[in-house]
């Protein structure tokens, strides 16, 4: 009688039908949140810690992987992903969450944008990285078998650095995989931001997919990357984005209850064009991100050191600012604007 009773017990608990998943040191029991880190040993320059909250549903689902701070200096994005580790109920999810809110400590900590200062690399140019190369190599190696290895989708969270007057967009990066990029399409979609870059330049090599999300859209895992914030700040508004834009992806995912409060009518950039700088000096925006721009508008201005005009920047096309060079500080070849070109009409 015991033995039934013990046998009932067992097969009403969730962790009995819910295999237990393992995320570096995190090892994750169904219903509950588990913290852990992510190691990288030491090599050729020190070794890390990344740390890794694992939000393991009470039932069955997919899993759903939220990286952000490969640039350690957008911050909304840290702190949205921070937010989701305080907001999300095991008791509510289906599947499973792996939350890495600050890959590039570093950074983050020495206030350094775009690298890693331990190795001068970005965090989101070297996947799916390597065992023997540098911190940066060794961490995407890493991030790479511990999290996209283990997940079915994986969010990348990006908020316009230190030195970007950024407005949010998400990508769409179609890999030529009809039903994979349906479903990003859609995780895009129920992501919510009401633009959506379509990026069809990204590499087709797995062994060099450079950035994180086309590392695991390149293993079969459909997953979109999404960007808000702006210049170091932390504006609610942002934040919220991306904390209700991954809730959106996780009710579209079935792993939260509800429906996807998807955008209807996005705006698709087909492309993106930057306009660099021609010198070295100050650097006075001219136009607000957002704004709509003709080709050769006028959108900014260059000075030397003693006030003389050097630069006039003008739109490389028409399109929309999706950010501009938010501080003074302007060297030769940095990028001055992006500019979004609008897509003739929705990808099919
Ligand atoms: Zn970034």
């Amino acid at each position: 009688m015991a033995r039934i009773v013990l046998w009932l017990m067992l097969l009403a608990t969730p962790a009995f039908s819910q295999p237990v998943l393992h995320v570096g040191t995190a090892s994750a029991t169904a219903g509950l949140k588990t913290t852990g880190y992510i190691d990288v040993p030491s090599g050729v320059d020190a070794g890390m810690r990344i740390p890794v909250v694992v939000v393991a549903g009470a039932r069955p689902g997919p899993a759903l992987a939220i990286v952000s701070g490969a640039h350690g200096t957008e911050y909304a994005s840290i702190i949205a992903v921070e937010k989701l580790i305080e907001l999300l109920d095991p008791q509510q999810i289906s599947g499973s969450v792996i939350l890495v809110p600050l890959v590039n400590q570093a950074s983050f900590e020495q206030k350094v944008p775009h690298v890693n200062p331990i190795d001068g690399k970005s965090m989101n140019r070297f996947y799916p990285g390597k065992p023997d190369g540098t911190q940066t190599e060794r961490a995407a190696y890493a991030i790479t078998r511990e999290v996209v290895e283990k997940c079915d989708h994986l969010i990348d969270l990006h908020g316009g650095d230190l030195d970007e007057n950024l407005r949010p967009y998400s990508y769409w990066a179609p890999t030529g995989k009809s039903e994979q990029d349906r479903i990003s399409r859609d995780m895009a979609l129920a992501f919510g931001l009401d633009t959506i870059i379509i990026s069809r330049d990204r590499p087709s090599d797995p062994n060099a997919s450079k950035y994180l999300e086309t590392t695991a859209s390149l293993r079969g895992k459909a997953s979109i990357t999404a960007e808000a914030g702006r210049a170091g700040r932390v504006d609610t508004d942002d934040v919220m984005r991306l904390v209700n834009g991954c809730m959106g992806v996780m009710r579209y995912l079935k792993m939260l209850a509800g429906s996807a409060d998807a955008v209807q009518h996005p705006v698709w950039i087909d492309h993106v064009e930057t306009l660099t700088s021609d010198a070295t000096g100050i650097f006075y925006p001219e136009v607000d991100r957002g704004v709509y721009v003709e080709k050769g508008s006028r959108i900014g201005h260059v000075t030397d050191y003693t006030n003389r005009t050097v630069m006039e920047a003008r739109a490389p096309a028409a399109g929309v600012v999706l950010y501009i060079c938010a501080l003074p500080s302007m060297t030769k070849g940095a990028t001055i604007a992006n500019i979004g070109v609008i897509a003739a009409g929705a990808p099919q």
